[in-house]
């Protein structure tokens, strides 16, 4: 082998922040704090640049050394989107320690199996967890101590084993340090992947793919980030990583709006008006809930350009009213976290923008293109390759460098087949490459020995102007097997009733895909992960009686 003659520099995290606050030192990183009251009587917004952030890190990786945390360690988080969370991000790994962020929406039980099952040796923690973290304490045997991540004024009274405080921790320190030139293949990160099938699973991410996953997420058929965006990550930095924003914004030393605990419709409203965002990304459930606040109060954005919508998928209606409503470019994407989190993203290609918008919307309901890094593959039962004709759909399988390989500590043994990932998702891909998800596979609905997209079935719900959400599950049926039932919520003061709504399917899919029947609910059961929790569906209607035919 000839071997190429390039420096063997490795791809660290620390190198993303010493970037941005040598090159982009005076832009801003804002926060809506949870300690107490601003003006608005929400919390104040922190502001500061990535030049203090950096120090702030520098000096936060030397009173984790100072606390006996080595190379390796796990440190937990219990924290929204702000600035000292921020500071964990680049700190604790930047150190050589791994950062473990914990979603705190868990159960108390899934949360103490998690840390537990991590080895954390320190947990810091926002305001807002501090009565969660007197109930989990006992049952956390490897945590050394607490950390509250506020100043001395602020700190809780609660009762758990050594009790720190964030600004007390770092204060003391010089912030003379030298990240660590550790090899980029070290773990930085832990996620657990949210446990909706069987125990959660720890995801590690690694330096290198961490830095490689925020070059590619700000590719202008990504999130298009530069050193002009303002991007306000509504995803919570204790979901898979915020997506990676708060490492891609790094990179490109953009704007960071971090929205804290305020993710109601008018906070966050009041929050991208005032910091002019530019980007943003979520799951759809935010969005709805921004949406529907904005029309009540006749608002519309003035700065807003992008927002990513994923997670589940994001209903075609939410598309089009981003569009019409305020001129805001909806792009739908996917991933998961075993994929760090970014798999696809839709944007069209050059030779679509001449087509007319129900064209263009025809692509962009879809999930969109692999971005470079990742591959796809859609296979059959039987693990053959199936044709990317965007109709016959299989099994997604992935593979690229921020792919996991393995779970942490071999838990479920080997996930890989033949090298490649199972995603769990069923999908088609055409011949552009676009993918578009029908189900998950457990949530397919098997009518008939045929199956029936569920999601294509909520799109259809949520179009209705009357429908505000909807779910779809598959429910055993004498003859069928199984057949689509619509479990839906109303929008504030609609009446729709069943009829309505299973006319309203009538031409928009197959005969017998129309769903059997339609039940109304006050509110659907979601995932700590904001997606619809079938599983607690499919239990609470698997006794639903049919109509009679
Ligand atoms: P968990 O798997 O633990 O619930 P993840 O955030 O890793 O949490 O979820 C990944 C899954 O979410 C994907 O496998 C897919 O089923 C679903 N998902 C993510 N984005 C989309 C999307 N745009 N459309 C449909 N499903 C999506």
């Amino acid at each position: 082998m000839l071997r190429g003659l390039m420096m063997d520099q490795p791809l660290l995290i620390s190198s993303l922040l010493t970037h941005a606050a040598q090159n982009h030192g005076d832009t801003e990183i804002v926060s809506r704090t949870v300690e107490g009251p601003g003006k608005d009587g929400k919390g104040a917004l922190h502001r500061y640049t990535y030049a203090q952030a950096e120090a702030r890190a520098r000096k936060l990786a030397q009173a984790l050394s100072r606390l006996g945390v080595k190379a390796g360690d796990r440190v937990g988080t219990f924290a929204w989107n702000g600035y000292r969370h921020f500071e964990l991000y680049f700190g604790v790994s930047g150190m050589g320690a791994v950062i473990h962020t914990v979603n705190p929406r868990l159960f108390p039980e899934q949360l103490t199996y998690i840390v537990d099952h991590a080895e954390d040796a320190y947990v810091f923690f926002d305001l807002t967890f501090a009565p969660l973290m007197e109930k989990l304490a006992p049952a956390c045997r490897a945590v050394k101590g607490w950390v509250a991540m506020t100043d001395r004024i602020h700190m809780p009274q609660i009762s758990v084993p050594n009790l720190l405080c964030y600004e007390e921790l770092i204060a003391p320190e010089s912030g003379r340090y030298e990240w660590p030139l550790l090899d980029e293949n070290s773990a930085s990160g832990l996620c657990y992947s949210s446990g909706t099938t069987g125990a959660p699973k720890g995801v590690l991410f690694a330096h290198r793919s961490t830095v490689l996953h925020a070059y590619a997420s700000s590719l202008p058929d990504v999130f298009n980030c530069s050193a002009r965006s303002a991007i306000l990550p509504v995803v919570p930095m204790f979901h898979v990583n915020a997506w990676g924003v708060p490492y891609m914004a790094t990179l490109n030393g953009a704007k960071l709006v971090l929205p804290g605990a305020g993710l109601d419709g008018k906070s966050l409203y009041e929050l991208f008006e005032a910091e002019g965002v530019t980007t943003t990304a979520g799951v759809p459930t935010v969005w709805l809930g921004l949406l529907a606040f904005m029309r009540e109060n006749k608002l519309k954005f003035s700065t807003l350009k992008t927002a990513v919508v994923g997670g589940s998928a994001c209903p075609p209606a939410m598309i089009t009213e981003f569009r019409d409503a305020h001129g805001v470019d909806c792009q739908h994407a996917w991933g998961m976290t075993e994929m760090s989190p970014l798999g696809t993203l839709c944007t069209l290609k050059g030779k679509h923008l001449a087509l007319p918008q129900d064209k263009q919307f025809e692509i962009q309901v879809k999930q969109g293109r692999a971005i470079c890094g990742v591959e796809m593959k859609i296979v059959d039962g039987e693990g053959r390759d199936l044709p990317r004709d965007g109709k016959a759909f299989g099994d997604l399988m992935v593979r690229g460098p921020w792919v996991l390989r393995e779970y942490f500590k071999g838990e479920g043994g080997d996930p890989l087949r033949e090298g490649w990932f199972p995603t769990g998702d069923v999908a088609t891909i055409d011949a552009d490459g676009y993918m578009q998800i029908t189900d998950r596979s457990k949530d397919v609905i098997k009518s008939g020995g045929e199956w029936i997209s569920s999601i294509e079935l909520e799109n259809i719900a949520v179009a209705h102007p009357g429908i505000a959400e909807a779910a779809v599950i598959g429910v055993p049926h004498p003859k069928w097997d199984e057949r689509p039932l619509v479990v839906a919520v109303r929008k504030q003061g609609a009446n729709v009733a069943r009829e309505d709504m299973l006319e309203f399917y009538k031409g928009k899919v197959a005969k017998w895909w129309i769903p059997d029947d339609v039940t109304f609910v006050d509110q659907l059961p979601h995932t700590a992960t904001g997606k619809l929790l079938k599983t607690k569906l499919r239990q609470d209607f698997k006794d639903h009686e049919w109509p009679a035919a």
